[in-house]
């Protein structure tokens, strides 16, 4: 069988571009991946996507995003694409048990990842008292003071969050004034919970050895010096790359790793493979940007699947 639209990712981008496309009569497969839902998923109240005026999780968002493309006749599939030869057409894409999927077109909604600062420490304490998820991992830090790297919104909605579990969070920005929207650095820097560290960085976690969080070294990114903190845990708040591992080297990539869409549309290099959301967008990044995004991506599919027949 030779589907008409294969979409990879169930974000906003995602769920949107099937919503459309099912809507369009085509049939469309949706890969969910390993997060199902996307990033929305880890976070807690949704404050600023049109149409709900009181916050609701990611979760329940994302859970009504599937409902609603499922209404139309979208199959969602419980895995994720390892390998997506965009060569020749039918595109051939991978699931990661092997079973092969023919479409005429593809939509890459496969988002972005949290960055990790990869530094040995680090890597060493993952899950032992480093992590990048607050919304995941907060309640184990009860009654601990813990950092959180970073001066986006990211950083300022985990900080936030995690002061309902921790006696004090620090947060460690490597410059003095925070990326954050406004609305958000307010919150924060009024919480009397929060502290900053302006223009630090995180030179070394320890404890390696004794395999748990129990100080960092902070480096002064303007006057080099070091100094030593003691901290019961370490969140990773630095932004994200985008989602492209299945298709490397076969699109192309902006100098930071995203895929370039054609302006104003959402080809890419390849005809017939079109992207949308996080994972071709490096200035936005938000939810309703993806989901706007994905509407492009259905609409250009539908429109480029018609020229084709
Ligand atoms: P994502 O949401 O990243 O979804 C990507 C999807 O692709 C996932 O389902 C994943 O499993 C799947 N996938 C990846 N690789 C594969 C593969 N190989 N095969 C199959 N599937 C794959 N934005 C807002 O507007 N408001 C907010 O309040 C807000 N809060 C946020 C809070 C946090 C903590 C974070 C991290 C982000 C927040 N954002 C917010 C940003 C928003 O979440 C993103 O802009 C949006 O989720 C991007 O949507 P997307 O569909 O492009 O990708
Ligand atoms: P971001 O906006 O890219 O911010 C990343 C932060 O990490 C920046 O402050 C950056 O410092 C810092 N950083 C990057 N690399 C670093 C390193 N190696 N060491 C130390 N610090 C480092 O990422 P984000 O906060 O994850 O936000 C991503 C997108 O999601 C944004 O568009 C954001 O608006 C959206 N979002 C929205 C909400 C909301 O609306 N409530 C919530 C979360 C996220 P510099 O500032 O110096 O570059």
């Amino acid at each position: 069988m030779i589907h008409k639209v294969a979409i990879i990712g169930a974000g906003p981008a995602g769920y949107t571009a099937a919503i459309y496309t099912a809507r369009a009569t085509l049939s469309p497969i949706l890969f969910e991946g390993t997060q199902p839902g996307g990033q929305l998923t880890i976070t807690t109240d949704i404050e600023n996507y049109p149409g709900y005026p009181e916050p609701l999780s990611g979760s329940e968002m994302m859970g009504y995003f599937k409902q609603q493309s499922e209404r139309f006749g979208t199959e969602v599939i419980g895995d994720t694409i390892v390998k997506a030869d965009l060569s020749k057409r039918p595109f051939t894409l991978t699931d990661s048990m092997g079973t092969e999927y023919l479409t005429e077109s593809v939509i890459i909604a496969s988002g972005a990842s949290a960055r990790w600062m990869d530094i040995e420490s680090e890597t060493a304490l993952r899950g032992r008292g480093v992590s990048a998820c607050a919304t995941c991992d907060g309640f184990f830090f009860r009654g601990k003071e813990v950092m959180v790297i970073g001066g986006g919104d990211t950083a300022m909605e985990e900080a936030i969050f995690l002061t309902r579990f921790a006696t004090k969070v620090v947060v460690v920005h490597r410059r003095d004034s925070l990326r954050a929207s406004k609305i958000m650095q307010k919150r924060a820097l009024e919480n009397p919970k929060i502290e900053f560290e302006w223009n630090s960085v995180i030179d070394e976690i320890h404890d390696v050895t004794a395999g748990k969080v129990t100080g960092v070294t902070l480096r002064n990114t303007v006057t080099g010096e070091l100094r030593q903190r003691d901290i019961g845990g370490v969140f990773l708040a630095i932004g994200h790359k985008p989602n492209t591992e299945v298709i490397a080297g076969q699109l192309e990539l902006n100098p930071e790793g995203y895929i370039v869409t054609r302006p104003g549309s959402s080809y890419t290099s390849i005809p017939g493979v079109f992207a949308a959301g996080d994972v071709q967008d490096h200035v936005y990044r938000q939810a309703i940007t993806a989901a706007g995004s994905g509407c492009m991506a259905a609409i250009d599919a539908e429109r480029w699947l018609m020229e084709q027949s």
